[in-house]
């Protein structure tokens, strides 16, 4: 059973196991919630994803997939990054939205990790209208098959938060 909460604030300051971060594809750090996680997290994450670039992520990380990090300094063990789809209104690019939310607890589940913290993927700097993404995002963690036990929603403004508040129930 995974229980979903929603909370206004920051990413950077949840003491959860894994915070996952709306990364871009380079995993080498962008802004917003990407900006904010590596600021607070210091160099180690960064360092871990240019070893990941150096790796198997030769290429970058695909949209809708997820891979994992040390968290750093943050109050967490891990950060799961995931690469989120810039909206297209010509295009429906929901499918990716949604594998990110999956893909991420994935990876939570194969670390062991009990409680994540999501921000709202692709709603910033990516344009998803943040209506539509509540919905993908809470659809999506509701109906994953996952041992975390908490999921928490970590929204930055009221309109975000409002949002997914109408969207809980
Ligand atoms: P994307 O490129 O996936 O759109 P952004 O980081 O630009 O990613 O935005 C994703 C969401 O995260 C937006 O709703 C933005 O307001 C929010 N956000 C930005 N900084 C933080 C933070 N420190 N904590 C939580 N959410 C944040």
């Amino acid at each position: 059973m995974t229980t979903i909460a929603l909370v206004r604030g920051d990413i950077t300051r949840r003491r959860v196991d894994a915070v996952v971060n709306a990364a871009n594809s380079s995993l080498l750090g962008g802004g917003g919630v990407d900006g904010a996680i590596h600021r607070r997290g210091g160099p180690a994450i960064l360092e871990e994803c240019r070893r990941l670039r150096a790796s198997e992520y030769g290429r970058g990380l695909a949209t809708g997939q997820a891979v994992a990090t040390t968290a750093g300094n943050l109050d967490a063990r891990w950060v799961v990054h995931t690469v989120g789809p810039v909206f297209d209104p010509s295009e429906d690019r929901s499918a990716l939205l949604a594998s990110c939310y999956r893909e991420s607890l994935r990876v939570a589940d194969e670390l062991g990790a009990r409680s994540v913290a999501f921000p709202a993927i692709s709603t910033g700097i990516y344009g998803w209208p943040m209506d539509d993404g509540a919905r993908i995002a809470l659809e999506t963690v509701r109906a994953a098959d996952t041992a975390v036990e908490e999921v928490e929603f970590v929204l930055f403004d009221e309109r975000a938060y409002e949002a997914f508040a109408a969207r809980l129930g």
